[in-house]
């Protein structure tokens, strides 16, 4: 590669993605500086330190650890000089309002055994099920999850064995083709979920993440992923790269064309050769690029697509340790599919749920003081624009029926030791992270707006304007943006070696 060395960059967002992004750009000589509008870096996974109790504002799931030791390569150093990653296990604990569960990791003979406990016929099924989620692994994920899709006929490219893979049908109708027992059709479709998709409408290429949690396994960072984050950007600064916290941006500034950096609230411009965004994709074009037709005409294109539910999370600490509790817990509510469907599409906030419940201290009793639990749980609910829900006034009584819910089924006594709470809900995505419609995922995952039908890694009209994150290929979940971080990144230091080449001769 030629010498990228005098090329600068700026990277809007410290999200997971744009961190991944500023790191690649930095480790292979382009400076450059990520600038971030709140006080800390991490974006959806933010943190929040409280009476002795860590709370990690979102990702705690972590897949894949191969996506981010990589982002050390060539560099002399290992993620594991920054920080410590800890298996799980249980990778979740499945629980039912009829008194079932499942405990899910790697182990095939303890799988085997519990799926025997449900329906026998479905431990043959469930073998078949993980073959094709092997099989999506290898195409899906190995083959094409750090990819740009610039072009359609990349995407056409992909499309033969994609068909074979039948990646038109959902997730839950490919589930539902192995395994029989309603559980277990649970068990292994709700996973898109954790990506802002349907499992009735997401494609079932997303069916990929069984195979990716069972070859790479459930970690969890010990202090909490906002430990993670803290080495990620310690790790981009060792690199020489600059952080700019409390510093949201106004507008891309456009010279030309051609993207010249990026002027900050404030007034303070940054300039750059590169300008790639890892904010929320409509911010990015209607707020940042407001001011150009291409920036118009594009936020209008992504208003009309669908975005991905939102989340209620609500953070509490207990005053004695919760040992009952898996670190993982999905609580299913009595409905799913019409529960999900009316998460999906509103109009109002449905009177029951399904949870998904956190409970770091199974791995790492330092997440809250000695003898207490640190815990989170979130209730997927619709966007802003699906339910106009006035979040000031339903938040704290959505909080008030969790709790009593917790309290009958996973934590007795809850309201009794409770010790501290926060909430955190679809307006505070809006007004916090500059999330269209709140949504927590950005763009919804189905296959309409996938791959070369998202938004794309280099914006098609302004050359040196880059996106990077969950709205971009391959889409939200740590993997999928430290992914979007490797495509952007070759896309970036391509560019930057080309003119550096031109100016040379
Ligand atoms: C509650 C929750 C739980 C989750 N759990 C998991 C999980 O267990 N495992 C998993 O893999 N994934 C999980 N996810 C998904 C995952 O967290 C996200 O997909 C991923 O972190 C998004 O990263 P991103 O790079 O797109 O950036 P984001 O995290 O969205 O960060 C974007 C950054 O841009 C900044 N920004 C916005 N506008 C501006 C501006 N104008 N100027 C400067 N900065 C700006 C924001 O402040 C933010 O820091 C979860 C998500 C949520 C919300």
């Amino acid at each position: 590669m030629r010498d990228v060395a005098t090329k600068r960059a700026v990277v809007i967002g410290a999200g997971f993605g744009g961190i991944a992004l500023a790191i690649r750009l930095q480790r292979a000589g382009v400076h450059t500086t990520l600038v971030e509008k709140r006080d800390k870096p991490g974006g959806r996974a933010y943190v929040w330190k409280e009476q002795g109790f860590t709370f990690d504002a979102g990702p705690t799931v972590i897949t894949d650890p191969a996506c981010l030791t990589e982002l050390f390569d060539g560099t002399g150093s290992q993620l594991s000089d920054y920080v410590e990653l800890m298996p799980v296990d249980p990778f979740y604990r499945l629980c039912w309002e009829d008194g079932a569960s499942f405990d899910y990791n790697d182990d095939q003979a303890a799988m085997a055994r519990q799926i025997a406990a449900f329906n026998p016929a479905d431990v043959e099924g469930y073998n078949r099920f993980h073959q094709y989620s092997e099989d999506l692994y290898q195409e899906g994920y190995l083959k094409l999850g750090a990819v740009p899709f610039q072009s359609f006929w990349s995407m056409v490219k992909a499309a033969p064995e994609l068909a074979r893979l039948e990646s038109w049908n959902s997730v839950h109708a490919m589930v539902a083709r192995y395994v029989q027992d309603p559980h277990l059709r649970q068990a292994f479709s709700f996973h898109t979920l954790l990506v802002g998709g349907d499992p009735f409408k997401t494609s079932s290429v997303y069916a990929l993440i069984h195979a990716l949690e069972r070859r790479g396994g459930v970690w969890f960072a010990r202090g909490g992923t906002g430990a993670l984050i803290g080495g990620l950007v310690k790790f981009f600064q060792d690199l020489g790269g600059d952080l700019h916290l409390n510093a949201p941006v106004e507008r891309i500034d456009m010279q030309g064309d051609r993207a010249a950096g990026v002027v900050l609230e404030g007034g303070e411009v940054v300039p750059a050769d590169m300008v790639a965004s890892n904010a929320d994709v409509v911010h990015t074009y209607d707020a940042l690029l407001g001011q150009s037709a291409r920036g118009r005409s594009k936020a209008k294109s992504l208003k009309s697509k669908r975005f991905s539910m939102s989340l209620f999370v609500l953070h509490f600490g207990t005053s004695k340790p919760q040992p009952q509790l898996a670190h993982h817990t999905i609580c299913f509510g009595a409905r799913y599919r019409e529960l999900i469907s009316e998460i999906f599409a509103g109009p109002t906030l449905p009177e029951d749920f399904s949870l998904y419940l956190h409970a770091p201290c199974a791995t790492d009793p330092s997440m809250a003081p000695e003898g207490m639990s640190s815990h989170y749980v979130l209730s997927p609910v619709p966007h802003l624009g699906a339910a106009d829900i006035d979040w000031a006034v339903k938040g704290p009584e959505y909080r008030e029926k969790i709790i009593d819910y917790l309290e009958e089924r996973y934590i007795p006594n809850l309201r009794r030791d409770l010790v501290t709470t926060r909430i955190w809900t679809p307006q505070d995505f809006k007004d916090d992270l500059n999330a269209h419609l709140g949504s927590a995922f950005s763009l919804e995952p189905i296959l309409t707006q996938s791959a070369w039908f998202r938004p794309h890694n280099r914006d098609d009209v302004i050359s040196n304007l880059y996106i990077v994150g969950a709205g971009t290929h391959p889409g939200a979940g740590i993997p999928g943006v430290v992914g979007s971080a490797k495509a952007t990144a070759g896309l970036m230091l391509e560019q930057a070696a080309a003119s550096s080449g031109k100016r040379a001769r």
